[in-house]
């Protein structure tokens, strides 16, 4: 056992209004700079959708994250050779277009145009080249029109659902959607440090915050190929690749990240997760159907008397230990099981947790014809014209969950490396939640089916209102356990990112020391 700690994510997707605060906030802060315009290191899609560059998550184009070769793990288009065979030309790289021509506003327009009949407009100028442009897409363009078919359809995640499948998530007026705010993963495996081959990015060992060294960069752009979730950056204006730093001067001082800080629908959570590294190797080549369980398995149980003798044999503080015990992230994700990764086959070990929406799962859409329709509906409820019914009757308990708006297979595509029942698992405990607060708030719910609610997924009332409290009324403090700096017993995970880079994961068992002072 060799325990590492890790500042970790959670963000709860019920909760996420798709305001873009967190995008603003961040791009103020980080990217507001020359040759930084058309990077978003904190975006917001919509889901279904094609994302932020488009079709990110579809491996067959970028060639991002680790593919398993029998029993071997290498990097799927990055790595030592296949880094010198595209060194001239790397065909997997995003351009410009992928992600969108960045521009602005001429806003001066709006105040500086001679009197007219007409109201003046801010015409679009691109900020690359100065000039006005037609603006064709953006980083958040498929914002709420998730059922068009430029963005909705196209969605790599919809390949695994029958064309039935696909066409009942696109009707009830096109608006089956959700959001997903996405940053860097801060992974545990990353495929951005492997691919490196200046050794230029490297994971902090006090905190697991993946950093590239500007003064080590030397724009090979193999991070930009190599990152699945496409979070690493070519800066055209400093020749030097960047990517979101967790907000680690924030962190240092007990603030939350800029994104997090301001998140209005309060969805993100931050704190320590402690893990063993001796485990990273063989988690991260499991089979697609263990990779899960085994991910959550590394995590490790902040009380547990072994782990907190590895945990301080390795120069964890005190302080730190502490915050793991009080972790909302832990306990959204190993206490509560509540939530999952995203894409784990890509096999890079996000610390980033998603819960998974569960509002969509409250109704479904079936096909069948208007007079069943008429017949199965309330008679003041819309009748549809076409031969879709949306139904919202919830006559059993889980009655909507296998018939979801949202299939599960698309939310298993998204957070469960295609496992459904895992999902199924984490929308049942989420209904449970909300049955037994209806009970407790509305009281249209009998005690008994309340409590068989919340017994079929193994909660107590204690444990329902202890996840009722951190979703809904949480405080900063509650939502935020940030450890104290230690920059004093700060660990060195790696000896040198070059000598192991395109091997397995980041090589950082070869030795640790102490970086100090
Ligand atoms: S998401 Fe993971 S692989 Fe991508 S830049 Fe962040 S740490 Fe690297
Ligand atoms: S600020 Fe929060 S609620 Fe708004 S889009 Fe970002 S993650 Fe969602």
């Amino acid at each position: 056992m060799d325990i590492r700690s890790q500042v970790s994510m959670v963000f709860h997707l019920d909760k996420c209004i798709g305001c873009h605060t967190c995008s603003i906030a961040c791009k103020n802060i980080w990217t507001d700079r020359k040759g930084a315009e058309y990077m978003w290191w904190n975006n917001v899609e919509t889901k279904p959708g094609t994302g932020y560059p488009t079709k990110w998550e579809d491996q067959n184009i970028y060639k991002g994250g680790w593919e398993k070769i029998g029993t071997t793990l290498t990097l799927k288009g990055a790595g030592k050779q296949k880094g010198l065979l595209n060194i001239f030309h790397n065909p997997n790289l995003p351009v410009i277009d992928d992600y969108y021509e960045p521009f602005t506003y001429k806003y001066l327009d709006l105040i500086e145009s001679p009197a007219s009949d007409d109201q003046p407009t801010a015409r679009p100028v691109s900020l690359i080249t100065g000039k006005p442009i037609d603006i064709k897409m953006g980083p958040n363009w498929d914002d709420d029109l998730s059922g068009t078919p430029d963005f909705a359809r196209n969605d790599p995640n919809l390949k695994k659902l029958a064309p039935a499948e696909q066409e009942a998530m696109f009707q009830l007026e096109r608006m089956a959607f959700f959001y997903l705010p996405r940053i860097c993963n801060h992974c545990l495996n990353p495929a951005c440090v492997a691919s490196c081959p200046s050794g230029a990015i490297y994971k902090r060992g006090e905190d697991g915050v993946v950093l590239i060294n500007q003064n080590v960069c030397r724009a090979w752009r193999m991070c930009v190929t190599a990152c699945p979730y496409k979070k690493s950056y070519y800066n055209w204006h400093t020749g030097k690749s960047e990517k979101c730093i967790l907000c680690y001067p924030r962190i240092e001082a007990g603030l939350a990240p800029a994104c997090m800080q301001s998140c209005v629908g309060r969805i993100r959570y931050l704190g320590v997760i402690l893990y063993d590294a001796d485990r990273i190797h063989e988690v991260a080549s499991a089979s697609e159907e263990q990779l899960i369980h085994r991910h959550l398995d590394i995590l490790a149980d902040p009380f547990d008397p072994d782990v907190i003798a590895s945990a301080k044999a390795n120069g964890i503080a005190d302080s730190t230990l502490h915050a793991a015990q009080n972790s909302p992230t832990y306990k959204f994700v190993k206490k509560w099981g509540l939530a999952l990764p995203l894409h784990a086959e890509f096999r890079t070990l996000p610390m980033l947790f998603y819960v998974p929406p569960l509002l969509p799962v409250m109704a479904s859409v079936k096909e069948m014809g208007q007079s069943k329709q008429v017949s199965e509906l309330d008679p003041i409820a819309k009748v549809w014209d076409d031969r879709w019914l949306y139904d919202t009757s919830t006559t059993e308990l889980w009655g909507t969950i296998n018939e979801a708006r949202f299939p599960l297979k698309y939310l298993a595509s998204l957070f469960s490396a295609g496992d459904e029942n895992k999902i199924a698992d984490r929308l049942k405990k989420l209904m449970a939640i909300r049955i037994y607060r209806r009970h407790k708030t509305v009281g249209d719910i009998s005690q008994d089916k309340a409590m068989k609610a919340l017994e079929a997924v193994g909660y107590s009332p204690e444990l329902a209102d202890e996840i009722y409290y951190l979703t809904s009324l949480a405080k900063f403090d509650d939502r935020f356990v940030i450890p104290a700096a230690h920059r004093e017993q700060a660990i060195e995970m790696l000896e040198f990112t070059g000598d192991t880079k395109g091997s397995t994961g980041f090589g950082f068992k070869e030795g640790t020391f102490q970086r100090g002072l």
